[in-house]
């Protein structure tokens, strides 16, 4: 794809998902308002960045309680119940390899388990030391929800190196920056409540009236990142084509964080800062739109196999646990490795060649409804 295209195409995947964004920075905006006043967060202005709960912005899921849904309790508590069971660091790697056997896959290599109890630090990643099988996981474990889905993550990093480690060395990657990352978020929205009854974690089902509450959760989480997601590489690109000359550095910077994530410094900057290089990424020249795509490809995948495994109901209800045939589907497209043009593995699993962003509409189609209901007479957008 020319880098031209590849730009374009962004924009458009953005533009499908904008007007969710919108309702969401409206609606947190407003409540930010009202907690904080009008003097601190201006009700019709970008979010001051320092009010969001992360130092990025980027995740807004710390100020849940201030903007949740009200009784929106899901009436668990998946860290409570795995800490009152005695579960283990290991039990919960077991219950997420457990996921993937479900689907048809092989289970994981004894030296996974043999070579990972060790000091490491923290941050969780996974590992394929060999380019061959000695896959393993580097994490602290804590036995709560958090790292329960984590795992499930970090577990999709190892199936996927192990599904393409039949190929030529250099085709050991995923079909493109984005497929790696979203592979395990996928398998991690499979981490449903009807999953944890399936395991004998819960008893039942809680009432799809809970699912609000988990879909904002969600939403700060995963919509709030899709804009800082795309602009850390839009403003790299401008850097390095030298449309944005040094002198200008921490002003695009900021100007791209107004226009597309409606959030502001919450002091005067000046060219005596430089706040892009506070994000790991950017001095640590990581590309980043492999996080935008990522966050757009695990929605698109986990909708369209949902579909092609007869799965009818509320998307955020449906888990691939225990199905062959999504199996069969992500083993495919994660056998292909690197070998061929991403089209072609996005097809083997979804059977569309193109990347498609209202699936997170579709995903998060409850909590749009109740957001554009708390937005009424609220005027949206920001200057
Ligand atoms: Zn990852």
């Amino acid at each position: 794809m020319p880098p031209d295209d590849f730009a374009a195409e962004v924009d458009r995947l953005w533009d499908q998902v904008k007007p969710l964004y919108d309702d969401l920075q409206c609606h947190v905006r407003a409540e930010l308002s009202d907690h904080h006043g009008a003097d601190v967060v201006d009700p019709a202005g970008p979010i001051p960045a320092h009010v969001l709960g992360n130092m990025w912005a980027q995740s807004w899921s710390n100020i849940y309680d201030l903007v949740a849904p009200p009784a929106a309790d899901p009436g668990y508590d998946l860290t409570e119940i795995l800490q009152s069971r005695g579960t283990s660091e290991v039990e919960m790697v077991e219950m997420a390899e457990g996921f993937f056997t479900s689907l048809g896959m092989e289970s994981l290599p004894d030296t996974f388990w043999t070579r990972s109890d060790r000091e490491v630090v923290c941050h969780a990643s996974a590992w394929q030391l060999d380019l061959d099988e000695d896959v393993r996981i580097k994490m602290c474990i804590d036995i709560n929800a958090e790292d329960f889905s984590t795992i499930h993550h970090e577990l999709g990093h190892s199936y996927y190196q192990l599904g393409y480690r039949d190929r030529a060395p250099l085709f050991r990657d995923s079909a493109n920056d984005g497929f790696h990352e979203a592979l395990g978020d996928v398998i991690a929205l499979s981490v449903t409540p009807g999953y944890l009854v399936d395991i004998g974690l819960l008893d039942e089902e809680p009432s799809a009236d809970a699912d609000l509450g988990l879909l904002m959760r969600m939403a700060l989480d995963k919509v709030a990142f899709l804009p800082f997601g795309l602009l850390i590489d839009r403003w790299r690109w401008a850097v390095f084509s030298g449309d944005v000359p040094p002198e200008e550095y921490n002003a695009a910077w900021w100007s791209l964080r107004d226009q597309y994530q409606g959030v502001g410094a919450p002091s005067e900057r000046t060219e005596e800062h430089f706040d892009p290089g506070a994000k790991y990424h950017v001095p640590g020249n990581t590309p980043y739109t492999r996080y935008f795509l990522a966050h757009i490809l695990q929605f698109q995948l986990h909708r369209d196999l949902c579909e092609a495994i007869g799965y009818e109901g509320p998307l955020n209800r449906c888990s691939i646990y225990g199905n062959e045939e999504a199996g069969r589907r992500l083993s495919e497209m994660m056998a292909m490795g690197l070998s061929r043009p991403w089209p072609d593995a996005l097809e083997a699993a979804t059977g569309s060649r193109e990347m498609d962003a209202t699936a997170i509409l579709d995903y998060f189609a409850p909590l749009a409804e109740w957001l554009k209901e708390q937005n009424e007479g609220r005027a949206c957008g920001w200057s």
